[in-house]
């Protein structure tokens, strides 16, 4: 799946939701969260995130965001 991180802390764009065929982006506390379960890792919303903060799981940055992504996205 795809995960947020932190350069989507106080980004005010959501075109990235907009874009998102099965809706699994949630509000965290300051940022947007995709909720790693439902993502079906299409791909679509990582080149339309302004702040490049959308990566894949299997990538460093986004390795390091995935739990707080599912957090986040169960509690709200
Ligand atoms: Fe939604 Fe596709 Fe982005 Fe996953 S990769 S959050 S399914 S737009």
């Amino acid at each position: 799946p795809y995960v947020i991180t932190e350069t989507c802390i106080k980004c005010k764009y959501t075109d990235c939701v907009e874009v998102c065929p099965v809706d699994c982006f949630y509000e965290g506390e300051n940022m947007l969260v995709i909720n790693p379960d439902e993502c079906i890792d299409c791909g679509v919303c990582e080149p339309e995130c302004p702040a490049e903060a959308i990566f894949p799981d299997v990538t460093e940055e986004g390795g390091r965001w995935i739990e707080l992504n599912r957090e986040y996205a169960q509690i709200w």
